[in-house]
C-alpha cells in the first residue's frame, strides 16, 4: 500500500486558470499557507481563449448609460497596468503587453449615435476620440471614414501573464489525476500526474475551476451554486500564401446592439505569424453557424468594415469554447464575480479575466485571519515541474481548409 504525503494548508485552491493563480499569489502574500490543484495544464481552460483585454466597463456602457458591469470594472485596467509596470499588489513585470489600449470604431452610418455616447461625461473620462495620422496602420486608409476611440484597456498576452503568476510560486502547485480526488471532512486525498499520493488537510478550499466547478461542487456533495454554460465560437484568421497579413489591431466595431459587432485582438502563432482572433456579436451569433458558414460570414464582415483589407489566400479557423459562469435567471449575464460560500467551501467565478484582481480582494475577506507566523510559501513534497498550457490557435486542428463553395 502507498502511504500519501501529509500536507497541511490554510487554504486549498482547485483550478490553475487566471482566477485561481492571482488568488494563490495574493494568498500568499497575505500569509494563508496554500496550494493549487491544476488537472490538465495551467491556463487550459477558458482562459487561453480570452481575447486577453483588461475592460473598464466601455463596452458595457454602450446603451449610453452606466450598467453595474461597467462600474465593477472601472479599476480593473488601473490595478493590471499597476502590476506590469512593477508597483501593484503582485508582479506582472515578466507578462508581455500586446496593446496599451484597445479601440472602438464606427461606420460612418453609426457615426451620430457613438459620438451621443461618447459626449457623456462618464466615458469622456475613460476614451480618447482619435486623429486620423493617430490611428493603427490599417485604418489610415483613405476609404476610413468613422470614429475612433481610443479606451483605456490594455490587452495582455494571457499565457505570459500566466507565467508571471505561476513561476515564482511554482513550488506550491501540484498537477494533479482529477479522478483521484476524494474528499473527507476537511481533508482532500489526491493523487498527482506522476502517481504520488498526498493528503491534504484545509481549513478552506476554494473551487475556482471555471467549467470544473460543476463537477467539483457534486464531487463535495453541494447543491449550490449552480452554473450557467454560454457558448462561443471564436474566428482566427492569419496570412498565408499569396496572403501578407503585416495588421495588428485591437479594436471592437461597433453595430447596431449593444454587443460589439465584432471584437479583433491579434496575437502570433509559434511561426511568429500575426493572427487575428475575432469575437464579439460574431462568436455569439456563430453558435448556430456550420464552420464554413460562421468563415463565410467573418470575411463578409470584415469586406465589410475593412474593405481595402487584402483576404485572399488567408487562413481561417473556429475555436469552439464555452464561458462558464455563476447561473442566473433566463439568459441573464451576471454583472461582476460571484463567490458562493457552503462552510468551509467557497466557489468562485471571475465571469471575466479582467475582474481576477476584484475576485481575489473578496475572496480574502471571506477568510479568517492569516497565521503570519508562517512561511506561507510552501514547498511540496515530492514536487514536479507544472505543465503550460499553449494558445489554441498553435494546435493545427483549428485551422480549417474551407473553399469558398462551402460558404
Ligand atoms: C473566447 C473568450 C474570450 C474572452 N476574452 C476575455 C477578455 O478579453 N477579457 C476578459 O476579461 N475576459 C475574457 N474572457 C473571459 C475569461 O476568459 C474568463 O472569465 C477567465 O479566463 C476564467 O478564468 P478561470 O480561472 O475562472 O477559469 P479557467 O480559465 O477555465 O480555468 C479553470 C482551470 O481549472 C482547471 N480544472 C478544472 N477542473 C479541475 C479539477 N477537477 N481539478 C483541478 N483543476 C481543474 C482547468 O483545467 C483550468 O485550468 C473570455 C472568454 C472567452 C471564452
Amino acid at each position: 500500500m502507498t502511504v500519501a504525503v501529509n500536507v497541511d494548508v490554510d487554504v486549498l485552491v482547485i483550478g490553475g486558470g487566471i482566477a485561481g493563480l492571482w488568488t494563490l499569489a495574493r494568498l500568499q502574500q497575505a500569509g494563508y499557507k496554500s496550494v493549487l490543484l491544476e488537472s490538465r495544464a495551467l491556463g487550459a481552460g477558458q482562459t487561453r481563449y480570452a481575447q486577453g483585454i483588461i475592460h473598464g466597463g466601455t463596452k458595457y456602457a454602450l446603451t449610453g448609460k452606466l450598467t453595474a458591469s461597467s462600474e465593477s470594472l472601472a479599476d480593473m485596467p488601473s490595478r493590471w497596468r499597476a502590476c506590469y509596470e512593477g508597483n501593484g499588489e503582485l508582479d506582472l513585470t515578466g507578462s508581455e503587453l500586446l496593446s496599451d489600449a484597445h479601440y472602438l470604431w464606427s461606420t460612418t452610418s453609426l457615426t451620430s449615435r457613438i459620438s451621443g455616447f461618447f459626449a457623456s461625461k462618464v466615458m469622456r473620462a475613460r476614451s480618447t476620440e482619435l486623429d486620423k495620422k493617430a490611428l493603427p496602420a490599417v485604418f489610415q486608409h483613405k476609404d476610413f471614414h468613422g470614429q475612433f476611440y481610443r479606451l483605456d484597456e490594455p490587452v495582455f498576452d494571457v499565457l505570459s501573464v500566466i507565467h508571471a503568476l505561476a513561476e515564482p510560486r511554482k513550488q506550491s502547485i501540484l498537477m494533479i489525476d482529477p479522478a483521484s480526488l476524494a474528499p473527507e471532512n476537511s481533508r482532500l486525498a489526491v493523487k498527482s500526474q506522476w502517481g504520488v499520493s498526498y493528503l491534504f488537510h484545509y481549513r478552506k478550499i476554494i473551487l475556482i475551476a471555471g467549467e470544473g466547478n460543476e463537477n467539483l461542487l457534486a464531487l463535495f456533495g453541494c447543491k449550490q451554486p449552480k452554473m450557467q454554460r454560454r457558448p462561443l465560437k471564436m474566428v482566427v484568421m492569419r496570412g498565408g500564401p499569396g496572403c501578407a497579413l503585416n495588421d495588428m489591431i485591437y479594436a471592437h466595431c461597433l453595430g447596431a446592439s449593444v454587443n460589439p459587432r465584432i471584437t479583433i485582438t491579434s496575437h502570433r502563432d509559434s511561426q511568429g505569424n500575426i493572427v487575428w482572433y475575432m469575437g464579439g456579436q460574431l462568436a455569439e451569433d456563430g453558435v448556430n453557424k456550420s464552420d464554413a458558414e460562421l468563415i463565410g460570414a467573418a470575411k463578409s464582415e470584415l469586406n465589410d468594415l475593412i474593405p481595402w483589407l487584402e483576404l485572399n489566400g488567408a487562413e481561417w479557423g473556429v475555436l469552439e469554447i464555452n464561458r462558464a459562469e455563476i447561473k442566473k435567471p433566463g439568459t441573464t449575464r451576471p454583472d461582476s464575480f460571484s463567490i458562493e460560500v457552503n462552510n468551509n467551501i467557497i466557489t468562485a467565478w471571475p465571469t471575466k479575466l479582467a475582474l481576477s484582481p476584484a475576485l481575489a480582494d473578496a475572496l480574502l475577506e471571506k477568510l479568517d485571519q492569516a497565521n503570519t507566523m508562517f512561511n506561507p510559501d510552501l514547498y511540496l513534497p515530492d514536487w514536479q515541474q507544472p505543465v503550460y498550457a499553449d494558445f489554441p490557435w498553435n494546435e493545427e486542428a483549428c485551422w480549417k481548409t474551407v473553399s469558398d463553395g462551402d460558404m
